[in-house]
């Protein structure tokens, strides 16, 4: 994978001892003595990473993790600290910093790389969405709001009851969140109202050893709880499963040993990083289903109608049973935005596409393709069928005059309409299915509008 990694420390030989590693890891690696030119560094260089020496001669470690943390520009960077001291208070004041990690010293070369590893996929995989999401937001579409305030719902799975038991109790002084204690088996099993925990805590060996990981691997593989942030428990000296744990993708790793606060320090800083996905991801699909809508009438666009009615066509031609294409345009479109304006037409286009939506199967293709023309498919139709539903539509849409918001009148509206089977053996090529619709529409256009004709292939 590599990266690039901004090492923080004050003594050389420390620094050439961490460059070797790295270098033998593949990583790349940038070096600063002191906290003021640490700062400089990653806002002109942006490493992927930070292994910062909470004591320096300049300013305190904890100081430098606190500025970058407040840079917009250094923010999402992730930080590693490293202490000579092992001091609880110490370890807390640089978590709450927004240190991502802390070790003291000497290093454990084998969990360090492995919680380097760690960090470095997750701000991949977040600067990813982050990407899209921008992009999206560039693109004109909106954010969703964010949601702070809602209780985030916290899943504690030990291997004995009683001790997921001591462990809310010693959670809950320091979390406003609800708090569940469940097995291994309910942890898989179905939530009330789909609702997953946020963060699970597994304990590494629950009755046997490493099944904790598994079931980490059981939840990240299911799609109700693969986007929940797992953090493993397990005692300080259990090196090589820590290890394993981070490789299988823990979100972050609790010692057994560590005080209730720092527990829930880490529960939050998980909570708030899920939150900030769910975010980004929810804006992601957002981006996709609008890049696929037409804003005026909720109806699919041509963008993504094309595409489908390949789908429909390859799937009849697999199941050798017909479909049917009509292509639906409004009569003298132009005159009712001349006389009524472009609101009222607007209304129309509205109006139109939700009568012919709702005389429609769930299993129909319909779409706004043009400014007043609609594409409609029928999969698993015969002609027959074809042509009774679109004297329906003619129908629905002329019966009755479209009404104008607080009653300024009503207007009269009919559509033309082309339609084309498509045969399952011999389909052609959707597009030239879709121009033979579009002569029939011609066609109905000519004859007088309002009315359908259909298109037959020359062959
Ligand atoms: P025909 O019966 O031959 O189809 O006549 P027409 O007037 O409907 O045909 P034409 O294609 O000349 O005019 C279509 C009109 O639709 C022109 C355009 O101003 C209008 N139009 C296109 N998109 C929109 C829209 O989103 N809102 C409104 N209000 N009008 C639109
Ligand atoms: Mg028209
Ligand atoms: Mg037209």
């Amino acid at each position: 994978m590599g990266g690039k990694i901004l090492i923080v420390d004050d003594v050389a030989t420390n620094r050439i001892v961490l460059k070797v590693k790295l270098a033998s890891a593949f990583y790349e690696t940038v070096q600063a003595s002191g906290g003021a030119e640490a700062l400089r560094l990653a806002r002109k260089m942006r490493p992927d990473l930070v292994l910062l020496d909470v004591e320096l001669p300049d300013m305190s470690g904890i100081e430098v993790c606190e500025q970058l943390k407040a840079d917009a520009r250094t923010r999402d960077i992730p930080v590693v600290m490293i202490t000579a001291f092992r001091d609880m208070a110490r370890k807390m004041e640089a978590l709450r910093a927004g240190a991502e990690e802390v070790f003291w010293k000497p290093l454990d070369e084998m969990v360090l790389l492995a919680r380097l590893r760690s960090l470095l996929r997750a701000r991949e995989t977040a600067e990813q969405l982050g990407l899209r999401g921008s992009t999206y937001r560039e693109l004109g579409f909106a954010e969703a709001a964010p949601s702070f305030g809602d209780q985030a719902l916290v899943g504690l799975v030990a291997g004995r009851m009683e001790a997921a038991l001591a462990w809310k109790r010693e959670l809950q002084p320091y979390l406003s969140d609800r708090i569940l204690v469940l097995d291994r088996e309910t942890a898989m099993g179905d939530f009330p109202n789909g609702k997953v925990p946020d963060v699970f805590v597994v304990e590494a060996n629950l009755t046997r050893p490493g099944e904790g990981l598994r079931l980490m691997s059981e939840l990240r593989s299911r799609t109700g709880t693969r986007y929940s942030a797992v953090c493993v428990m397990l005692p300080a000296e259990a090196c090589e499963t820590a290890a394993v744990a981070l490789d299988l993708g823990a979100s972050d790793l609790i010692e057994a040993q560590a005080d209730p606060a720092e527990m829930a320090l880490r529960i939050r800083t998980q909570i708030a990083r899920k939150r900030q996905s769910d975010r980004l991801r929810n804006s992601v699909a957002d981006g996709l289903r609008l890049a696929m809508t037409d804003p005026l009438t909720g109806l699919h666009n041509r963008r993504y109608a094309l595409p489908h009615l390949a789908r429909i066509a390859n799937r009849a031609q697999a199941a050798g049973r017909q479909f049917a294409v009509m292509v639906l345009d409004l009569d003298r479109f132009k005159s009712i935005n001349d006389t009524w304006g472009h609101a009222a037409g607007d209304a129309v286009l509205i109006e139109v596409a939700a009568r012919l939506k709702s005389n429609l199967r769930a299993v129909d293709l319909i779409a706004r393709i043009g400014g007043e023309e609609f594409l409609i498919a029928l999969p698993d139709t015969t002609l027959e069928a074809a042509q009774a539903t679109a004297e329906r539509l003619r129908r629905v849409v002329g019966e009755r005059p479209v009404p104008l918001p607080k009653g300024t009148g009503s207007i009269p509206v009919t559509l033309s309409i082309g339609l084309a089977l498509g045969a399952g053996q011999d389909s052609g090529s959707v597009e030239d299915l879709i121009g033979l619709a579009d002569r029939a529409l011609l066609g109905s256009k000519a004859n007088g509008r309002n009315q359908i004709q259909i298109g037959r292939s020359a062959a």
